[in-house]
């Protein structure tokens, strides 16, 4: 009888749809929730146990005991059936987890989807209006301690502003359509936590942001996207929602320590945290640094730029060298494994092969008029 179970289980299985993970793609599914009906991989089988067995029941496919009644459940739903119900109303600024992404947005995801049912009851979606007020945990520039800081976001005029006292004028207002945010849960050592950065006088700004509670972070995290696609909505009437949706912010390219030298032949390798930002390539002293020690444009392949393995004649080969070069300057720099350097080639490789977009010559052009300020500095400096 048991067997029997099994191996119906295991026919289920073959189905399109039950191959992968319910909530996040992942292939091979192991586990499965017996009242929902579904087939999920043993992360996500984490967060449904973690609801509550109100919400959720799950079983190992293999290990655990199935009675014929839960077998018949799994063969009425199945996972294109329940994405159906739970999944009908997902907004498209909404960003679906994959296998790989922060564990507070898999497990807000599935709470949204199973306990919340956000996706059955859009007016349940707090993050699609446009409009946001609540407070956050922000850290200091200079201090590195987090305060409580009040922050509204106004899509209609496309600003996100926060406040140091109430009541008072924002210390900072932030224009959504410029600003980038991501989850930083391992560099900021907080699960329900956010980096958000913009630019500022032509220098890119970082702010790191947390909240206790992951479904209040993952909701201004959506809010963001959504003002985000609805000012990208006005700005390109004619564009596809599919093509615009592709602009969205989705995490860094790659973000690590390398080794870089200066300008000069003779300068030595310099260790330095470097985040692959679209077409921005930061460099920082300490990842949670407020600004970049130093930021390169990355273009693209047909105005001179490239990378290459090993470094340029007359520097001294360390780690695992490559060379950026741009029609400015080449860069020598090193990672601290192969693995890691092939990494960080063909990220880059792929933003120097993408054409660039309107707002990627726009950043461009205020990167450089930066470089020209300073430029014109030194010429009236004593040396
Ligand atoms: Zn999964």
């Amino acid at each position: 009888m048991a067997e029997r179970n099994e191996k119906v289980l295991m026919e289920l299985l073959k189905l399109p749809g039950n191959n992968m993970c319910a909530d996040c793609g992942s292939r091979s599914p192991e586990w499965a929730s017996y009242n929902i009906g579904i087939f999920l991989c043993i992360r996500c089988a984490g967060v449904h146990r973690n609801m509550g067995v109100h919400i959720s029941k799950v079983k190992h496919l293999k290990l655990d005991r199935w009675e014929d009644s839960q077998i018949e459940r799994m063969k009425e739903v199945g996972n294109i059936t329940a994405k159906l119900k739970y999944e009908e109303r997902v907004p498209p600024c909404y960003r679906r987890p994959k296998e790989n992404d922060p564990q507070v947005l898999i497990e807000q995801w599935i709470r949204a989807k199973y306990q919340r049912e956000e996706f059955c009851y859009p007016e349940r979606q707090c993050y699609i209006s446009g409009y946001m007020v609540g407070f956050l945990m922000k850290r200091g520039k200079e201090d590195r301690h987090y305060q409580s800081r009040k922050f509204i976001l106004n899509e209609s005029e496309d600003t996100l502003k926060y406040f140091v006292r109430e009541n008072k004028e924002p210390k900072a207002i932030l224009r959504i359509s410029e600003l980038n945010v991501v989850f930083a849960p391992e560099k900021m050592d907080h699960l329900n936590s956010l980096q958000l950065t913009f630019l500022k006088d032509g220098t890119t700004r970082h702010i790191y942001l947390y909240h206790d509670d992951p479904e209040i972070i993952t909701n201004w995290y959506m809010a963001i996207r959504c003002a985000k696609l609805h000012r990208l909505q006005i700005a390109y009437p004619s564009a596809s929602e599919a093509d615009l949706v592709e602009y969205l912010p989705d995490g860094f390219a790659k973000e690590g320590w390398l080794w870089k030298t200066g300008p000069r032949p003779t300068d030595g390798f310099k260790k330095r945290w470097f985040t692959l930002d679209n077409r921005k390539l930061m460099y920082h002293d300490e990842p949670l640094d407020a600004h970049p020690k130093g930021e390169i444009f990355i273009g693209h392949a047909m105005d001179g730029y490239s990378v290459r393995i090993g470094v340029s004649v007359g520097v001294k080969d360390q780690g695992s060298p490559f060379t950026l070069h741009t029609p400015d300057r080449i860069f020598n720099l090193s990672a601290s494994n192969d693995i890691e350097r092939d990494e960080w080639i063909q990220v880059l490789e792929k933003v120097i092969e993408k054409p660039l977009t309107p707002q990627d010559s726009s950043i461009s052009a205020r990167l450089v008029r930066k470089r020209t300020n300073t430029n014109s500095i030194n010429i009236f400096s004593p040396r």
